[in-house]
């Protein structure tokens, strides 16, 4: 299964931070972390396996939305930053649809993300 993880900037430490609450299920050998280029070197350095893709702005989030069209992303989550303004909105707006288009659970913030994480 694939998960895709995103954090804008004022949200990273608390995606490590969750993803450390929840090492059990994040280290399973069935699970496959994807990201986007900067959360996923955070992620990196705090010991998880991901497959990192472009950072946001330059078209991650895109890279993201893609995999979920084409039924190779399971599920995302992805920590927005509801307080700032972010250049590639159009494309997190993109992934946020797609995810709806193809019924793919999408958590945007830490409590939906338990709650999802805990249905694994
Ligand atoms: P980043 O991208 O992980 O490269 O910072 C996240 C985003 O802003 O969509």
């Amino acid at each position: 299964m694939e998960i895709a993880i995103i954090a804008h900037d004022g949200k990273k430490a608390e995606m490590v931070q969750f993803l450390n609450e929840h090492k059990s299920i994040f280290h399973q050998s069935k699970i496959q972390l994807v990201s986007t280029g900067t959360t996923g070197e955070k992620v990196k350095k705090a010991g998880f396996k991901v497959l990192c893709l472009l950072s946001g702005p330059i078209g991650g989030d895109a890279q993201i939305a893609a995999r979920v069209a084409e039924g190779k992303c399971q599920m995302v989550i992805f920590f927005r930053d509801p307080l700032e303004k972010h250049p590639h909105e159009p494309d997190v707006l993109m992934l946020l649809r797609l995810c709806d288009v193809h019924d793919v659970p999408l958590a945007t913030n830490p409590a939906t993300a338990e709650l999802l994480i805990k249905a694994l």
